[in-house]
Order: structure tokens, then sequence, then C-alpha cells
């Protein structure tokens, strides 16, 4: 019994430190040999011991036998079943880099890969330009005369914006852009965003994935030369133009053409290039846009370029004023008033030193879009995001604190608690996601499935935290005008959940489709192995690949079976009193998901394209595993300041919840239940471990949002602010000064009340208060200008009847 024993365990030990073939073998054939030697066993039994061991061991450990007995024939079954990769899906998994997420589905994380980034950090130069002219800018933008009155920004303000590089954020020093890092430009368009949606969108687009990008990456250095300048200095406004009426999230299927052939271009005659056809609609800044980037599919009939006809996806520059280009009129989007509208040509004929790269990129247009996608698509909208986030946590917790219904401010009741606590960790998770993925594009690397990660799950946020915001402020959010501060944010979360991929599709197909071929340590090998022509060579990538893979499943489900019984609390992890639980926790729910996706893959093979709720799923968990990792950081980034660690705890287990309901989902709901079944008794052998953060914690989250205080000043950082007593967030800020002020006098007026001594508890009770000398004069007055705050800070805007001009209430 103690013999078998030890050979269970020198196998469990093996698998759970993943230690090679070879050596693991070595180690059994020990224990054998001791067994053999010391126990007292029978000869049939030893020789039947022996047997098997041989007929595992050796199969396995002599290439020669493995290779033409055993991998031959699952290669040639898997040739048959596995789905090939389209060209355009190949381009899609090759764009960006394979970052932290590689980590976490390997089942074993390396925390020193986390541990060693840097902190995000502004240089000097950076941190004045957000002082000087964002604020300035911020302060020129009035976002109800923007998004109600004009339309537009202020020519004013357009202008601030061109002469002080807002459009140039990205581009290199030498062609006289800014060339900040991309925590920087997130930092701005967060602030901005803070302050205007419409102004953030404005700002952020140019300098996102657009012709400024693509000539970048790509440009000839004529087309770098000539067009970046005057990009820097907004000589010319650039729009992209992908998107059309028949093609949305299936952008490749555009039928927009372009046709290589010989005419006339700007008086000259007989000039190679395209002539093109298109209909874009959606496209951002188009309506004043004098340079457009165009993705269209290009065809070579005559064959002037190339022997073949049909060259794929191409971009383009068009100028406005080409001939055929119609500027279209302006889409609405969601009554904010950034330019959008639709662009069309009408055999536009451009000369062939309008594409993008020149004729070296024809047709790699697919494959350059991913590439530049990724990093804005980290930046932009996640910027945007977190800056509802902050200035949710910041001014509807002070908003709550200065609102009393039944005598007591709203947000000490358990229902607005509720919200509040929601907003706050939400907040806090946003700005940690998106700080730590700047880290990654300022190191250079462009973490595609982290990006999508992160814009999917700050826009899911954004938009939670905004209906939450838009409760607590009850008719104040909903009454539009200039002193309402919500109301445009809360309709800025459709865009944001639809641009730059949207979020039913980023959620269900790209983030655990690419993830998983990319950043899984065996798949694509697999993949790639199985397609390759080369038959001889296939096979043996596969073997290698495929038995790496076996060995990696059972190690897994040996560690997350151990881990489901220990909790993962002997693995040694960084982290202090307070967070190195959630490391741990992280090592533990990696593996579950690092097997969880191998046995989705197994079970549901190619079909698992298809079934978007699990790879939606898959998704989630490993979204919610990089928040975590986010979030650790994040607090380390700020100072590790003990009073934050309420925000990490609830975020982690907020996440831990999150990932444990995702995995379980799958089990419940994987078309063989008796394989669910197993896995959940691998995975979570003790029921469920993880529950949502509790009330005392998610108490002491909401109470943060209602006073100042340093953590607050932390979660709220880099966003626009303002103490104007006319402003729609200043009017709050100053109330709630004035209301945390006069407290002790509240209760001293609440103790007169309740001992009868005044008739009230209103403010028609202070006159008496001070008559009877409860108060003294200059309590009183303060007590008066406090409640004139509060009355100025909840009034809402007044529309007269006839001109539906604003009226002072
Ligand atoms: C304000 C605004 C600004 C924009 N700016 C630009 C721009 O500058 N340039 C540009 O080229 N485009 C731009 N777009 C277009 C934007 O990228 C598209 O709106 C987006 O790609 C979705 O396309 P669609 O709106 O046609 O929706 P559809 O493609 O019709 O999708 C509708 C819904 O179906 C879901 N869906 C579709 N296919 C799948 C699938 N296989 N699995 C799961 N779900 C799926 C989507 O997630 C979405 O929820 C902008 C759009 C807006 C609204």
């Amino acid at each position: 019994m103690m013999w078998t024993g030890i050979l269970i365990l020198i196998l469990l030990i093996s698998a759970y430190l993943r230690l090679p073939l070879l050596i693991w073998s070595l180690l059994l054939a020990g224990g054998l040999v001791a067994f053999t030697l010391f126990a007292d066993a029978a000869v049939s039994q030893l020789s039947l011991l022996w047997l098997v061991y041989a007929a595992v061991i050796i199969p396995l450990n002599f290439k020669f036998i493995r290779l033409n007995f055993i991998s031959r024939i699952i290669y040639g079954a898997m040739k048959k079943v596995m789905p090939t990769i389209s060209q355009t899906e190949q381009e899609a998994l090759d764009a960006g880099d394979v970052w932290w997420e590689a980590e976490l589905f390997s089942g074993k994380p390396d925390f020193n890969f986390i541990k060693n980034l840097p902190k995000p950090e502004l240089s000097d130069e950076e941190q004045a330009f957000i002082d000087g002219p964002v604020e300035e800018f911020c302060k020129m933008l009035d976002d109800w005369q923007i998004t109600h009155v004009d339309y537009d920004l202020t020519p004013e303000a357009w202008q601030f914006a061109k002469d002080n590089g807002f459009f140039s954020l990205i581009i290199p020093k030498q062609y006289g852009g800014l060339d900040y890092s991309a925590y920087c430009h997130s930092q701005i368009v967060m602030k901005i965003g803070s302050r205007s949606g419409s102004a953030g969108v404005t700002v952020m687009v140019p300098n996102s994935l657009g012709p400024g990008k693509l000539l970048m990456t790509y440009g000839t250095e004529e087309q770098k030369d000539y067009y970046l300048p005057r990009l820097a200095k907004g000589i010319d406004i650039p729009c992209f133009g992908l998107t059309g009426p028949d093609a949305g999230s299936d952008a490749g299927a555009m039928p927009d053409t372009g046709v290589v052939c010989y005419g006339s271009y700007e008086g000259k005659d007989n000039v190679l290039g395209v002539r093109m056809n298109w209909t874009k609609r959606y496209i951002t800044l188009a309506p004043i846009a004098t340079i457009l980037g165009i993705a269209f599919k290009l065809s070579d009939p005559e064959h002037l370029l190339s022997d073949e006809e049909d060259r794929g996806i191409t971009l383009a520059l068009v100028k406005r004023e080409t001939e055929g280009v119609e500027i279209g009129k302006r889409h609405f989007p969601a009554n904010h008033a950034f330019m959008n509208g639709p662009i069309r040509g009408k055999d536009v004929f451009i000369p062939i030193e309008s594409i993008i790269g020149g004729v070296d990129y024809v047709g790699k247009g697919w494959a350059m879009l991913m590439e530049c996608l990724g990093d804005g698509r980290a930046i932009s909208l996640p910027a945007l995001g977190t800056a509802a986030g902050k200035m949710s946590a910041k001014y509807t917790g002070a908003y709550a604190r200065i609102r009393q219904q039944f005598h007591t401010p709203i947000g000490h009741f358990e229902g607005v608690e509720e919200a509040l606590t929601e907003i706050a960790g939400q907040a806090y998770i946003m700005d940690a996601s998106r700080s730590l993925v700047t880290v990654a594009l300022d190191s250079g690397a462009v973490p595609s499935v982290i990006s999508a990660i992160v814009k999917l799950q700050v826009m899911e946020r954004m938009r939670d935290v905004l209906n939450h915001s838009m409760d607590i402020h009850g008719g104040h959010g909903i009454c539009m005008g200039p002193h309402n501060h919500l109301g445009r944010p809360y309709q800025l979360i459709p865009v944001g959940i639809t641009v730059e991929g949207a979020n039913i599709l980023t959620r269900t197909m790209i983030i655990f489709g690419q993830g998983a071929m990319r950043s899984h340590p065996y798949l694509l090998k697999e993949v790639k192995a199985v397609h390759n022509e080369d038959q001889k060579q296939g096979i043996k990538d596969f073997d290698n690949a495929f038995f790496a893979h076996m060995g990696f499943i059972v190690s897994n489900i040996v560690r997350s079976f151990w881990f489901g019984l220990s909790y993962a609390k002997f693995v040694s992890t960084p982290g202090e009193q307070g967070t190195r639980y959630y490391y741990q926790q992280l090592v533990k729910m990696s593996s579950a998901f690092a097997l969880l996706s191998d046995i989705c893959v197994g079970v549901l093979g190619g079909s698992l394209k298809r079934r978007e709720k699990i790879s939606g799923r898959l998704a989630d968990a490993l979204s919610n595993m990089y928040i975590m990792t986010a979030v650790l950081k994040h607090y380390e980034n700020q100072g590790s300041h003990k009073e934050d660690l309420i925000l990490v705890k609830w975020a982690c287990e907020d996440s831990l919840f999150n990932i444990q309901t995702a995995l379980k989902s799958i089990m419940e709901n994987l078309p063989v239940p008796f394989i669910g079944a197993l896995c959940n008794f691998i995975i979570f052998p003790l029921t469920k471990p993880y529950k949502r953060p509790s009330d005392k914690l998610g108490h002491k989250l909401a109470r943060l949002t209602l006073t100042p205080s340093e953590t607050l000043d932390r979660l709220s950082a880099g966003v626009f602010n303002s103490d104007d007593k006319d402003n729609s967030i200043g009017r709050i800020s100053h109330a709630l000064s004035l209301v945390l002020k006069t407290d002790e006098l509240q209760h001293k007026l609440r103790d007169a009340y309740k001992h009868e001594r005044i008739s009230s508890r209103d403010s028609d009770a202070y006159l008496e208060a001070k008559e009877k000398n409860i108060i003294t004069d200059t309590e009183y007055t303060l007590l008066l200008e406090a409640e004139a705050a509060i009355q100025n800070a909840i009034k809402v805007d007044e529309f007269s009847f006839n001109d539906w001009k604003i009226e002072t209430p």
C-alpha cells in the first residue's frame, strides 16, 4: 500500500513540477526498482507493473517508435478534422505581440514578468503639457454648448487644439509631432474626455488608428515627409474609412473596390493609379477631413502591377478635393457632436503613390489594420471609459453625500451604497487595467489580446458605472442642460461599446479565439504542423507539440486539483499580507483556465469557433485574470498604501467570483456533461470557493466616495476638476466642502430637535436655533451658505416653452 502511494506520489509531483518526460520516466523507474527490491510483492504483481511501465514509457521516450506508431496516426486523424485558417484569420492572428496573457494561458504564471515592469510615469514635459495646454483646453470646453447649441467645438477650441499639437501626440518629433508616451496619451484623452466626450473623441481619433499611425508604420519616406508634418500641425485633418453599410463587424467583406489602371491626375495624363468606388459610413472626422484613408479591395485585371489579378485589401490616402469624392452629411452619434459621417467615392482616380506604403504594401491592408489597431484600442476608449469611472467615483459620491432624503444623505442608504460600491470598485479596476496596458505599449509591445480585453472590460464597466451614477442622480441626471454633468457621458456608452471592435464580437470571438491561438503554448504549433505542406516535417513538429501538450494537460489536472484542495496556500508568489492571497488565487485560476481551455478545444474542436457562449466565458475568465494582475500591480505602482487595500480586495474578490462564474458556466454547458462534472470536481473540489465581495467591504468602498481622502484622490486622479460654483461639477464639490464643514452643526441641530429645543430639523429651524443660542451667528451664516450651495448643486435646468432657451431657475 505504502509503495503504491509512493509511486503515485512520484507521478503527481512530476506532473505538478512539469518535469521532462525522460526525468519523469527515470524517477518512476527508480521507484519501481525500490519497490521490486524492498516491497514484499508477488512476482506476478511485479511483472505486471514492469510490463505496464515498459508498454507506456518505451514508446513515449523512443522517438522513432513514438513518431511512426503514435504521432503519425494522430496526425492523420487531426488533418481530417482540424479546420484550416483563412488568410484573413492568419493576418489577424499574426497581428501584435503576445504579452502577459501567455503566462495566464501557461497555468503557471511567472510573476517576475509583472514585477519587472516599470511604473507608468509622465516625463516633466508631458506633465507640463497636461497641466498647461490640456487644462486650458478643458476650461475652453462647454459640453452643453458643443452638443446642444453649436454641434461642434468652437473655432477657438479647434485652433487651440491644432496649435498645441493635440492631433500629433503619436507623431515623431522629427515630423513636428509631440511623440508622447502611450501613458501620457492615455492621460490626455482621459482628462479631455472627463470634460467633454465630444472633444475627447475629436482628439483621440487622429491619434488612434488612422492615416497618421499607418503612415508612421508603413508609409514611404515621401509620404511621411509630406503628410506627417501637415497632420502634426493640423493643416490636414485625417479620417479613416473601413466600415460601410454592408461591412460592419465583418469589415473584411467590404464591397469597396479599386482597379489598377491609367488615368488623369492633377492635370497629368497617363498616370498609373487606381480607380476607386466606395461607400463608407460612421467615419469619425469625415465631415471636416482633408485627407481620407480608405480601405478597399484592389484588382489588377490588366496585370499592370503583377500577374495576380485579385490583390486583396489595400489602403490608400485620398485628398478630399479629388474628383468623385463625396463627403456626406453628418451622423449624430448618440447626441454627441464630434464630427462623424458617411463618405462615398465614385470613379475616383488616385495615383499609385497614394497607396499607403506604396506598391510593396498592395494587398496587405488587412494585416496593416490589424497590426495598428492594438495601440489605439488600448488607449483611446479605455481612457474615455476610465474618465467616466473616475468622475463617477468623485462626483456621484459627492452628490450622494450632499443630496438628502428622509433627512439622511442618500449615500448612507444601503441601496444607494450598493451602487456606490460598484462605482468605486469598478473605477479602480478601469484605472488599473488601462494603466498596465500602456506600460506594454511604452515598452514597444502591442499586445493585441490584452488591448481587446482592456477595451471590452473598461467599456462594460463604464456602462455599469454610468448606469449606477444615473440611478443615484435620479432626475438630476436625467434632465439635460448645461448643469447636467452626467447625461452626455451616459449617452456615450453605446459609442464606446460599438467602436474599435463591438463588444459582443470582441468578447465572444476575438479574445479567446486569438488568445488561444497566439498564447497557448502548443495549440498554434499543432495547427501549423498539421497544415504543413512538408508532411515529414509536419509530423515531427506535431509530435513535439502534441506530447508536450499532453504533459501540459496532465500537469494542469494535477495542479488544479491540488490548488482546489489547498487553496494554493503553499504556492510561493510575490505580494504582502493583504495581496499574497490574491496572487496565489491567480495561480490557481490560471491552471484551471489552462485546463479548461484544453478541454473545450478537445471536446468542441473546430466548432468552438461557433460556440461563442463558451468562448465568451473563456474570455471572461482570461479578462478577469488580467484585471487581477493589473489591480495588484496598480496598488504597488501607487505606493502600496494600506488604505487602498479595500479597493484591491474588492476588485480581486469581484474578479475571482467572475472567473468562477465563467468557468462553472462553461462546465455546466459542455456537450458531454460527464466531462463537465469531472472538470468541476478537479477544479472546484470544495464546491464554490469564491463569493461576491461582502457587504461589509462594500460599505467601506461606498463610504470612501462620500468624503475627500487621499485614497479618493488617487482613485480620481487625472480628471478635470473645478471649484467654480457655476460649473456642473464645481457646484457639487463646492457644496460638499460646505456640507462637511457644517456636519458637526447638523449633529447639534439634530440633537436639539430630539430634545425638543427646536421645532424642526430643516433649514427653517436655523434661525430658531440661532435665537435660542444653540448656534452662534457665524455658525448660522455658515449653515445658510451650505444650504444655498446645496440648492445650487441640486438644481436642474429649465427651458422656455417657445424657443427652447435656457432659463435660470
Ligand atoms: C460613433 C462611431 C464612430 C465610428 N468611427 C469609425 C471610423 O472612424 N472609421 C470606421 O471605419 N468605422 C467607424 N465606426 C464603425 C464601427 O467600427 C462599427 O460600427 C463597428 O465595427 C460595428 O459595425 P456595425 O455598427 O455595422 O454593427 P454590426 O456589424 O451590424 O454588428 C451588430 C452587432 O452584432 C455583433 N456581431 C456581429 N458579428 C458578430 C459575430 N460574429 N459574433 C458575435 N457578435 C457579432 C456586434 O458585436 C454588434 O453587437 C464608427 C462607428 C460609430 C458608431
